[in-house]
């Protein structure tokens, strides 16, 4: 495609606010005429949107802005930008370790993309100079995302928060994406109701710690049940929840309405009350266990899938057993698992010894990973045989002719039969045929 601003190309690494991010971007330079380019060779302008939660991912970055360097030599007219979170965490040292970048944006500044791209773009011939911006002070275009929506198929999302004032010591997002930011009740509202009379179907609202929503006397709770009786609406899901603020009015307000999906990821991080007390996630396995207990009460066959680090430190083989005794007792549905990496500038990173060698971090990762496969794949088979409604999003990883999509507990289903491009974006309803570790197998119900 061609266009009279040009072509871009975002690479993305990291959470779903991540792939949200690079959504409002691409919307904002659709909305300036730019049109998506297949890869960064032909692209004019190349994004990069990272992540800086652990330390592999901005390796990652710097790998590939290392393969960039000849491109930008061979088209010095092309804008190399990094944004997101290790665009925030190191600013001007990007441009240090790669003098080829010729914009770093932090993630507050999205809504001034435009703008800072235009000058990026002014100053990246000679004498080249490069733009940095990381201002976490101006808060006028947080929630803006060009006006066009973020979706991706049926699905909007909507972050209805941004940043986080939890003190978790292992934690980077406090510093990259700043304190907590609530976007108004009733501006959220109302965007909902315009994604759902545009034809969205599903809506999931975000937020580093989604739950932990206010505006004025309005809870959490108090928007997840407006949002959830907007007519049309089918499903309605929310990431990522805190322990310390799940309460049971949300319990109740999920138990209440059919269009909330029946999947909540509640990041427990560690089994041992030792480490948890290190990490000063305001919980302990006893409470955390409590809100497991009174949501699957509340609603039954609920699915909760959660985050673990291996290896905090200090965390001796006790500590650890009692994780894989979590998982035992709490059968999530899926676990996202990450070897814990000091992030700078972090009281775990300042106050501790990353005492844990890494191979024992590695090896109690596949520890953890082997259990959860065996509970993943007991959960599973027990829907085999059972009617499933599922979401239609396009084709599945391994075959292009086979359409995937999700169950309203959030598991990934491949549906033989259904058409990978005309189906998506339908709501289908399927039988489940078979299960796997990591996703189920499905045909179209009659
Ligand atoms: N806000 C959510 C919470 O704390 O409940 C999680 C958001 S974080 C972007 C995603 C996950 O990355 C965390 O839940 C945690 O398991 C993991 N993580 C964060 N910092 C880490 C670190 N320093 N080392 C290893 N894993 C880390």
């Amino acid at each position: 495609m061609t266009s009279p601003r040009g072509s871009y190309f975002i690479k993305t690494w990291g959470c779903q606010m991540n792939a949200q991010d690079e959504q409002k971007m691409a919307s904002l330079l659709q909305a300036e005429g730019y049109a998506p380019a297949t890869s960064a060779r032909n692209a004019d302008v190349i994004l990069l949107n990272t992540c800086s939660v652990r330390e592999k991912s901005a390796e990652k970055l710097f790998d590939f802005l290392g393969r960039l360097k000849k491109l930008k030599t061979k088209s010095p007219q092309a804008v190399i930008g990094v944004t997101g979170c290790v665009a925030q965490q190191e600013g001007e040292a990007v441009i240090k370790r790669a003098s080829h970048v010729d914009l770093v944006m932090g993630p507050r500044r999205i809504g001034r993309l435009p703008e800072l791209l235009n000058q990026a773009r002014a100053r990246s011939v000679a004498p080249r100079s490069a733009t940095v911006d990381t201002a976490l002070n101006d808060l006028s275009a947080i929630f803006w995302d060009g006006g066009r929506g973020v979706r991706s198929g049926a699905t909007a999302y909507l972050t209805i928060m941004e940043g986080c004032n939890m003190g978790c010591t292992f934690c980077i997002v406090p510093r990259t994406r700043g304190r907590e930011v609530h976007r108004a009740f009733g501006e959220i509202v109302a965007e909902a109701r315009r994604r759902v009379d545009q034809g969205i179907l599903e809506l999931e609202l975000l937020g580093q710690t989604v739950n932990a929503y206010r505006d004025g006397r309005q809870s959490f709770h108090h928007l997840l049940e407006a949002v959830a009786i907007i007519p049309g609406l089918k499903r309605l899901r929310f990431t990522s929840s805190h322990p310390a603020f799940f309460t049971p009015n949300t319990a109740a307000v999920m138990a209440a309405h059919e269009t909330i999906c029946p999947h909540l990821h509640l990041p427990v991080q560690s089994g041992s009350d030792a480490v948890l007390k290190a990490m000063r996630r305001g919980y302990g396995i006893a409470e955390y266990f409590r809100r497991l207990d009174d949501l699957r009460q509340r609603i039954p066959g609920v699915a909760i899938s959660t985050d673990l680090i291996v290896g905090f430190p200090g965390e001796t083989e006790q500590d650890f057993r009692a994780t894989l005794d979590v998982l035992s007792q709490a059968r999530f549905s899926q676990v996202y698992a990450f070897k814990y990496s000091p992030r700078p500038g972090t009281t775990a990173a300042t106050t501790c010894d990353d005492d844990v060698p890494d191979s024992l971090k590695r090896s109690r990762l596949a520890r953890l990973f082997a259990l959860q496969e065996e509970i993943s794949l007991e959960e599973n088979q027990k829907l085999v045989g059972r009617a499933l409604p599922v979401l239609l999003s396009g084709p599945s990883r391994q075959d292009a002719d086979v359409a995937s999509g999700r169950t309203p507990c959030n598991r990934v289903v491949n549906v033989h039969g259904a058409r990978p491009e005309q189906d998506m974006g339908r709501i289908m309803m399927t039988r489940i045929t078979a299960a796997h570790r990591h996703s189920l197998s499905a045909e179209p119900s009659v």
